[in-house]
């Protein structure tokens, strides 16, 4: 198999999805686009039925549970979207998105009812002038990321075009790419790909999107090394996954896989409140308990930022649990890495 499987009848062909759940899955694939690289396909264990990578993949007639509370855009980037293809909600940076397609398709994405085939499709030649137009007019931008869908998946000849044109802008200094391609397509990234990554001249930043540790393959590896060695800098950004990473132990291998990378854990998100995605969430007090768990475990290079994205495009809140506390009397309760409370008069 060397293309992405793409519809329920290609799973159920593949051995990765049940044929008598067939019908509900079409239901699934009528509203959200399906996609599952070889690179992941390979990966998936079909005789365990609670496979943590084929949960973020592999379509689930749960995604047509609408509950109360869910948003078709639940972190507002329309109403923070001044020109196409531009989020601004932070006065130094903007996310630009000049593409809506993904390698692969998540459940759990936040933005699904953006991406995919029948979703916001790619910028045109005309919304990417007006779009870079924006950030030319607009001083205080400091930092632009390009985010989507993911923006690995255009050729390297567009990508290193949209990378030039941005070094052009002398106020913006960075330039940060949002991506899985590295871990779910890691043949993408090439020569030339890694040449399109640095032509902006300015600092390049890639958060990579992993939430499982098997996800990081020996190819993936060798794909992150290509860029880590270009001088490409690199980030994590994962999704808190109840049946993914929900576990102490995976967290923590997760996120020192990350550092043995040489990526620096960086956002750990509690899933949005995306439609039909209820099956992945964890309450706040769970997470914060998993979080917790990471301080005493593991070394302070592999900490994240448990983050939340307020609902209604109010931007990120850091929600982890809070190791001081005041106690009302001018001192503060702290907590060390084994749980136990210590006084601390500052
Ligand atoms: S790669 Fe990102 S944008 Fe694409 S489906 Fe996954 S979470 Fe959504």
């Amino acid at each position: 198999m060397n293309r992405p499987l793409r519809t329920p009848q290609e799973l159920v062909d593949a051995g990765l999805a049940n044929a008598a759940r067939q019908p509900e899955l079409e239901a699934v694939a009528a509203r959200y686009a399906i996609a599952v690289t070889p690179a992941m396909a390979a990966l998936i264990d079909p005789a365990d039925p609670d496979d943590p990578i084929a949960r973020q993949f592999v379509p689930d007639p749960a995604e047509l549970r609408i509950q109360p509370g869910e948003l078709a855009d639940p972190i507002g980037d329309l109403s923070h979207s001044p020109v196409e293809g531009i989020v601004h909600r932070y006065p130094d940076r903007v996310l630009l998105k000049p593409v809506h397609v993904c390698p692969v398709y998540c459940r759990f994405c936040f933005r699904r009812e953006m991406v995919g085939p029948d979703g916001l499709g790619t910028m045109t030649p005309e919304a990417l002038d007006a779009a870079l137009g924006y950030i030319s007019g607009h001083p205080e931008i400091w930092e632009v990321i390009l985010t989507g869908g993911d923006p690995l998946v255009l050729s390297a000849r567009r990508l290193g075009e949209i990378m030039r044109r941005l070094g052009e802008i002398a106020h913006v200094k960075v330039v940060r790419l949002h991506s899985r391609v590295p871990v779910v397509e890691p043949e993408r990234i090439d020569g030339d790909l890694v040449a399109a990554l640095k032509a902006s001249g300015k600092a390049a930043y890639l958060a990579l999107h992993a939430n499982h540790p098997r996800e990081f393959t020996a190819a993936a590896g060798a794909a992150i090394a290509r860029l880590v060695d270009a001088g490409i800098v690199m980030l994590s950004q994962s999704v808190l996954l109840r049946g993914v990473n929900d576990d102490p132990e995976i967290l923590a291998e997760l996120m020192r896989c990350f550092v043995e990378h040489r990526i620096k854990p960086y956002y750990l998100h509690h899933p949005d409140l995306a439609p039909g995605t209820s099956h992945f969430r964890l309450s706040i007090e769970e997470g914060q308990a998993l979080v917790a768990g990471l301080r005493g475990r593991i070394s302070g290079l592999c900490q994240p930022t448990y983050i939340l994205d307020i609902p209604g495009g109010h931007g990120k809140a850091p929600i982890g649990p809070n190791a001081i506390v005041p106690r009302g009397d001018g001192c503060f309760t702290v907590t060390d890495f084994r749980g136990e409370t210590h006084a601390y008069e500052g």
